[in-house]
This record gives structure tokens, C-alpha cells and sequence, in this order.
């Protein structure tokens, strides 16, 4: 028979461990497995003893369910801090690993399940109602799956951490009755913190034997030996004799990211750390995994969808923990201590439980070292907020504000500011290419770079006077190279043809959404358009967007996204402020930028370097104002024939620097 056969399995289990575990050993106590097809895939099906399951509980709840029969240790007392405390009304148990594996292997063979010894990679896919997965080459058909396969979780980022609790511990026997067989050890801080935070754990089986257990929180995993030493420097200053019966080591992540798998559905349920039942600052799932379970059972029963409570107050109060723990590891024993000290145990647990109200929340992080908190919440909050302000660039900014100061109808404002933007900014940004162009930028050097440089301006002039058409095109083409090149040094895009391609569709999108200047300019250009070739008034916009699509779906990258909303904008202002503020808030900053990173001065240095080419630039503008007749396509030759030298230097520049990075 092949797996499918057409059989339809009722339920198929990927993975076996807790969370499955418990799923089954549920739906068999409501009697859901009777006469039902199960189907399990696990790479390792066999009786596994790898792990201690401990959980705190009301007797009455353990006792009214399948975990009675498997509890096999209890404790009424804990011993925290310095302090020995009732755990009344709750009881903390401990089930091994090879007790839940032992059931759920008795349940299956009860109920003669077909077992695969293999690993699923498949994603959550449906066919109808069905649920449908291929397995060693075969389409299999499910009514239900459970998936407990672990996760994966979203990429790490400044704000979520990813912490590791690796712990190793020793089951001993005692030939004296050391142990109080009532009473465990939670987290008892007397053990060198190596960097990390660090403690013991005692659970006594009875007077003789006990597991003892050091847990590390930290980045890095507790090495065995570290971990050995620990235990026996323990052992010995609790004056304790004793041979090692068993060992338990494992890991269990502690990660504030999101877990990125598809999420649960009709036919596709997650379990256990799948399904976020770890909890990320304690590594306790458990309780939690029973919990689910039965909620999950239930919502079969009643032909609903599984219910989960997500609270994310608790989700953050996790984070900042972990913040903590990572960022002040020697800390982490101040934190705890003080969080038993001050609080009973109960209470602690029921807040580690996500049951407790805002107002208890509140009265436990009081009892915590309150400035540690305020401090993570505040580097969060500014990690946040950073998040939403790097969408923020002063290309955006500025147009959002120009858009608004025009719309107020203070105009003169705005050519204001963008003439303060020109001086402060725009002018001195090409008026520093002496420094990296010349190696002693002084005497003869100098003179002959002035010379190249209004030589270079002068053949542009020559061009213009020759051929407005051939003028124009050269200026455009070089134009959009150097935008385009400016940017994505900015970006750090690399070196690529796509700059231009970049450089055109701003230049595009400024001039193509403003039809009727930039035609009134070229003419003044002497470059004759006919106005109903471009007359088009959907032309911009059309080409912003399209040209925006293009480019956002070819970087999904933050700064085009906010480059074309800023487009978007300054279609809407005449074209002189629109083009100003690309020219000035994105062309010019982000050139100002790179030659800060390379020349290593502060802004007021590299400004006044800038000095005395800024002036020279102003007086030669004023020069060609007054003997050339001041119209808006006089100011574009100019600038034409003033920034070239400009273009050829920075191309050299931002060869050369990609070239070394
Ligand atoms: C040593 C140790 C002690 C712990 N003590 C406690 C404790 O006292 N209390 C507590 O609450 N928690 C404790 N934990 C944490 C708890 O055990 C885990 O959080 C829990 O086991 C996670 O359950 P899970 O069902 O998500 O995954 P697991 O129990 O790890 O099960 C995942 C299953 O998926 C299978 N699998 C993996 N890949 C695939 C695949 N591709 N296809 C099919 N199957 C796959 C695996 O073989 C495994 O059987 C402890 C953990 C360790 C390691």
C-alpha cells in the first residue's frame, strides 16, 4: 500500500515532541482519537529522555487531567533568594522526558497509528478542506495537521535579541539525606556570573537525590566544563557527598523576534515554540503547550477556530528584559533577586503566566531596579521612533514643508528658505573639488586648477553658442549620470549603469510633471520644443509613477520609496522650488556627505574651506546676471557651464572611492 492509498488521515502529527506531545495525549483524554487515521512524522521516534518538564499548577487542575498519572515529582516550598516560601495555593511538578515520550508512545500504538521516521520541510498548503502534503515522494491528504516542527524566526535587528539559556546539570545521589524533598531551589544566584547571568537549580526527587542544575543567560552557550567546575564548586560549599547518576544539557532560545512561520489555520495548526508557546524570558513552554492544547481540543469539539490570547504588553515587558540581559549581563542577578525579594513567589508566577492585571504588572516591575526598566524603555522607544525618522529624509521633509508653506500662500518664504538652502548648502557642495583634485591645493596648483576648472565651464559655453540642441543634451546627459551616481554613493547601491537610469528619472519626473516652464526655459535657451510635443499634462505623473514601480520593485530600499513620494509632492510647486529642493535637500547633501566621510572634517570646516569657491561661484552668477539679460534659461547655462568641471571631478572621486571601500 502506498501512504496515500486515497486515505484521508484525520490527523497528521509533524514532530513529536512537547507540543504534540501534549496536543495527543489531549485529544486522546477527550476521546478524539477513536477510530480516527493518524499519521506521524518525526525524524526521531523513539522513547526520548533529553529534557525534565517542570511547571507550577493548582493541585486541582493537574488532578482533574491526564497529567496526574504523569507527575513525578511535586514540591509544596521554594527556596529563592535568601528565603524558603509557601507555594500554597500552587504546587510545582516536574515530568521527565521520558514520561510524556512513553505516553504518547502507548497512545499510539493503542491506537495504531502509521508512523514515517522522517523529517517534513513542506510548507502549509490546502486543497479544498484538506490539508495536503508530500512525503517521500507521496501526496497525502489531512483532515487536520499538527505542526511542532521548530521555527524560524524574523531577522535580528538592534531592538530584539536573541539570548540562549544553556543549561547542564547532574542527577546525584547522596548517601546522606541532604535534600529537603518538599522544598526545590529556583534560581540561586550564589555561582560566578562569567559575563552572563548565571544560577542553580535543585530539585530534589527525595532526600537523597536530586537534580542540580546550572542555567546560563547569555549570547554565548555555557561550555561543559565551565558548567562541571560550577558544580562542583556548588556541591562542595553545600558540604554535599555525592555520585553523578544521569546528565541533562540542552538549549532553549530566549528570542524577542517574531516567529516567522505561516500561521495557524482550519486545517493547519502550529504547536509548541511554533506556535509562540515559549515564553522568551523564562524558556518555560509547558504549561503553556497544555494550555493551547486544551483550548485547540476544545475548538475542534465545538467546530471553532483555536483561541489565542495574545497579550503584548507582556510580549514587550519580555523584550525589555532581554534588552537587559543582553546589554547588562551582570545585571541580570540584581533583577531576579530583587524581583523574589519583593514579591512573593505566587505573585512572580502568576505575572510569568501573562494572568495578572495591569495593576500587579505595575506594582512588580516597581519592585524591579525601577532605572534599569526606565532606561531599556526609553532606548526601545528611541529604536522605534529612529525607525520611523529614517523615513524622514530632507528631500521629503523639505517638500512636505515647501508644499504647505504654498499652500499658505507664502511664497516668498519658500524662496527664502531655498535661497538660504543654495548659500548654506547647494553652492558650497561643488565648491570643494580643490581638495580632492589637488594634492597641494595652493600656488601654482591652485592657479592652474582655476583655470582648468573655468576652462571646462568655457568649453560648455562654446557648446551652448554652437548648439543650444547639442548644449542641452550634453548638460542633461551629465546631469543625470552625476545625480544619479550621487545618490546611489549615498545609498551605497554600488557602481552601476542603473544610476543613470536613476539620475534620468529624477530629472524625468522634475521636468515631465512641469510641461510648460521647463518648455518656457529651453526657449529662453534658445532650444526650440514644440509645446504640444510635450504638452501632455499626465505625462509626469504617468512617468514618476511608473518609473517609481520600476525602481521600488527593484530595490524595495526606504530611499527611493521616499525619493518618489517626494516627486510626488513637488509636482504640485512650480518647477524652480521643485527642482531647488532636490537639488539642494537630496543632489547636494548627499554630495556634501560623501566628501565629509572622505575629507573627515565637521560640517563648519569643510564649509569654510568651501568658502572662497562659494564666493567665487556667487560673484561669477552676479557677473553673468548682470551682462547676460537675468532669465531662468540664462541661469540654467550658467549653471551648466559651472558645474561640469564639478561633474568630471566628483565622477573621478566616486571612482575612486568605490574602488578602495
Ligand atoms: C533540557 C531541557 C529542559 C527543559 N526544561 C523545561 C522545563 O522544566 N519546563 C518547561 O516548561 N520547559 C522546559 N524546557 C523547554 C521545553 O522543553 C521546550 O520549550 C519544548 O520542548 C519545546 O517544545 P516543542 O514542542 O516546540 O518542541 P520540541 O519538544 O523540541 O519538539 C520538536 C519536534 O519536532 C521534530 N522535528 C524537528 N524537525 C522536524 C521536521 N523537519 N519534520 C518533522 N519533525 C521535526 C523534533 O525531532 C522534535 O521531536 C526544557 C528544554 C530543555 C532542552
Amino acid at each position: 500500500m502506498t501512504l496515500s492509498d486515497s486515505i484521508i488521515y484525520d490527523y497528521v502529527f509533524l514532530g513529536l515532541g512537547c507540543g504534540n506531545g501534549l496536543m495527543l495525549l489531549q485529544l486522546e483524554a477527550e476521546g478524539l482519537l477513536t477510530n480516527k487515521r493518524i499519521l506521524v512524522i518525526e525524524p526521531e521516534f523513539i522513547i526520548k529522555n533529553d529534557r525534565t518538564f517542570c511547571f507550577w499548577m493548582e493541585p486541582e487542575r493537574v488532578k482533574s487531567c491526564f497529567l496526574s498519572t504523569m507527575v513525578e515529582t511535586q514540591w509544596s516550598k521554594v527556596h529563592v533568594g535568601e528565603a524558603v516560601q509557601s507555594l500554597d495555593p500552587l504546587r510545582y511538578y516536574r515530568i521527565s522526558g521520558r514520561t510524556l515520550s512513553e505516553n504518547v508512545h502507548s497512545v499510539l500504538t493503542r491506537e495504531n497509528a502509521r508512523i514515517i521516521q522522517a523529517r517534513y520541510d513542506g510548507i502549509p498548503s490546502k486543497d479544498g478542506e484538506n490539508a495536503q502534503l508530500t512525503i517521500l515522494g507521496e501526496q497525502l491528504t489531512a483532515s487536520l495537521v499538527f505542526d511542532n516542527r521548530p521555527p524560524s524566526y524574523a531577522e535580528s535587528n538592534a531592538s530584539e535579541t536573541r539570548l540562549f539559556q544553556s543549561f547542564y546539570g547532574w542527577e546525584i545521589t547522596s548517601e546522606h539525606p541532604v535534600f529537603d524533598a518538599d522544598c526545590f531551589t529556583m534560581m540561586d544566584f550564589n555561582v560566578q556570573q562569567e559575563g552572563a547571568t548565571q544560577f542553580m537549580y535543585v530539585l530534589p526527587f527525595d532526600a537523597h537525590r536530586a537534580l542540580v542544575e546550572i542555567t546560563r543567560f547569555g549570547e554565548a552557550l555555557l561550555p561543559s566544563e565551565r558548567a562541571e567546575q560550577a558544580l562542583i564548586s556548588y556541591l562542595t560549599e553545600h558540604s554535599i557527598s555525592y555520585s553523578i547518576e544521569d546528565k541533562e544539557k540542552g538549549v532553549i532560545p530566549m528570542f524577542s523576534q517574531a516567529i516567522s512561520v505561516n500561521t495557524s489555520s482550519n486545517t493547519w495548526i502550529n504547536t509548541g515554540e511554533r506556535a509562540g508557546m515559549l515564553k522568551p524570558s523564562t524558556g518555560y513552554s509547558f504549561e503553556r503547550s497544555f494550555t493551547y492544547a486544551k483550548q485547540v481540543v476544545q475548538g475542534i469539539k465545538a467546530n471553532s477556530k483555536p483561541y489565542l490570547d495574545k497579550k503584548t504588553r507582556f510580549a514587550y515587558y519580555d523584550r525589555l528584559l532581554l534588552q537587559l540581559l543582553r546589554n547588562q549581563p551582570a545585571k541580570g542577578a540584581l533583577i531576579f533577586t530583587q524581583l523574589f525579594k519583593q514579591n512573593s513567589a505566587i505573585k512572580v508566577f502568576k505575572f510569568l503566566d501573562e494572568r495578572s492585571t495591569l495593576g500587579e504588572d505595575l506594582r512588580i516591575l516597581k519592585s524591579l531596579p525601577f532605572g534599569l526598566f526606565v532606561g531599556a524603555a526609553v532606548k526601545d522607544m528611541v529604536w522605534r521612533s529612529s525607525k520611523v525618522l529614517q523615513w524622514l529624509t530632507p528631500m521629503l521633509v523639505l517638500s512636505c514643508l515647501v508644499f504647505l508653506l504654498q499652500a499658505q500662500g507664502q511664497m516668498s518664504l519658500v524662496y527664502g528658505v531655498l535661497g538660504l538652502g543654495m548659500v548654506v548648502l547647494g553652492i558650497p557642495h561643488g565648491a570643494l573639488d580643490h581638495l580632492h583634485a589637488l594634492k597641494k591645493p595652493w600656488g601654482w596648483n591652485m592657479l592652474g586648477y582655476v583655470l582648468m576648472y573655468l576652462g571646462l565651464g568655457a568649453l560648455i559655453l562654446g557648446v551652448f553658442s554652437l548648439s543650444p540642441w547639442g548644449g542641452l543634451l550634453l548638460f542633461l546627459g551629465y546631469s543625470m549620470w552625476h545625480f544619479g551616481e550621487a545618490d546611489f554613493a549615498h545609498w551605497r547601491f554600488g557602481r552601476s549603469g542603473m544610476a543613470l537610469l536613476w539620475g534620468g528619472y529624477i530629472l524625468g519626473g522634475i521636468l515631465g510633471s512641469h510641461v510648460h516652464e521647463t518648455v518656457t526655459i529651453l526657449r529662453e535657451m534658445r532650444v526650440n520644443v514644440p509645446l504640444d510635443l510635450l504638452a501632455n499634462h499626465t505625462f509626469g505623473t504617468w512617468w514618476i509613477l511608473s518609473g517609481g514601480a520600476f525602481f521600488i520593485g527593484w530595490k524595495r530600499n526606504r530611499f527611493i520609496t521616499t525619493s518618489v513620494l517626494s516627486l510626488l509632492i513637488l509636482s504640485a510647486l512650480p518647477l524652480i522650488p521643485a527642482f531647488a529642493v532636490f537639488f539642494i535637500f537630496q543632489h547636494s547633501f548627499h554630495g556634501w556627505k560623501k566628501l565629509k566621510e572622505l575629507n573627515s572634517e565637521s560640517d563648519v570646516q569643510q564649509w569654510i574651506k568651501a568658502l572662497p569657491f562659494t564666493l567665487g561661484a556667487c560673484l561669477l552668477f552676479g557677473l553673468n546676471a548682470y551682462f547676460e539679460s537675468f532669465t531662468w534659461g540664462q541661469v540654467f547655462i550658467f549653471l551648466a557651464a559651472l558645474s561640469f568641471p564639478h561633474v568630471v571631478l566628483m565622477a573621478t572621486l566616486y571612482r575612486k572611492s568605490s574602488v578602495g571601500a
